[in-house]
């Protein structure tokens, strides 16, 4: 599968609603309760037998030309006929709060959020299969992993959906602790298709430049994907 070189274009927003049922577990002094989730809804992520949270969107829209993740403002600021009415695996109705009073008692906790997520100029408006991106990671010289690390970090859609960070660590990283190598060494660029990852490079003892992204076991060789 051929990479594909995408970018940023704006932000997306949606209202979003989670809920479920729970119960009291303790009463700290100073009042404050805390509670477990029950998972009330029997068919969450839209699979069914798979218990968890109630949870449903509805879309804002796109803004371009911006990467604020608080661009759409903040839940109070929208009215009560733009939120979601039921959950979108089951279709319970959106409850009504009940906050528990003593250890034992059942509730039903609501969340509200306007939630925001990047926007690509790709058909789905998300990163897809065989997609690479620039993300920036963190400030230059805060890499969690590098020393020299700028922040901008290359990420990648394998041919199976699931996401690699090409500048992060690989789980078989061979020196855990050193900090100057890097597990995956790229050259070429994506942005023209001339990206190529291997071992090329000071780097450790994991792997021979692939990566397993869950099913997916395979290279990034000269812009293209393969197993
Ligand atoms: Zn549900
Ligand atoms: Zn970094
Ligand atoms: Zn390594």
């Amino acid at each position: 599968m051929r990479s594909r070189f995408i970018k940023q274009i704006g932000i997306e927003g949606q209202l979003r609603i989670y809920w479920d049922r729970i119960r009291a577990k303790e009463v700290y002094p100073d009042g404050y309760i805390s509670t477990e989730w029950l998972d009330d809804c029997p068919c969450s992520y839209g699979r069914q037998g798979s218990k968890g949270y109630h949870n449903a969107y509805t879309p804002l829209g796109h803004k371009l030309d911006t990467e604020d993740f608080d661009c759409f403002g903040q839940p109070e600021e929208y009215p009560s006929e733009r939120w979601p009415t039921k959950c979108e695996h089951c279709g319970q109705p959106v409850p009504q709060e009940i906050r528990p009073a003593k250890v034992g008692d059942e509730g039903i906790e609501v969340n509200r959020q306007v939630f925001t997520s990047r926007l690509y100029n790709t058909a789905s408006g998300k990163p897809e299969p065989g997609d690479l991106y620039w993300i920036k990671d963190h400030e230059p010289g805060a890499c969690h992993n590098w020393d020299g690390c700028n922040g901008m970090h290359l990420h990648g859609i394998g041919p199976n959906g699931d996401m690699w960070d090409v500048d992060g660590r690989a789980s078989n990283c061979s020196m855990r602790t050193d900090r100057a190598h890097r597990c995956w060494v790229r050259t070429g660029s994506p942005e023209d298709g001339s990206i190529h990852v291997d071992k090329n490079g000071h780097t450790c003892a994991a792997g021979a430049g692939s990566v397993i992204l869950g099913n997916w076991h395979g290279f990034l060789h000269h812009g293209e994907w393969h197993t």
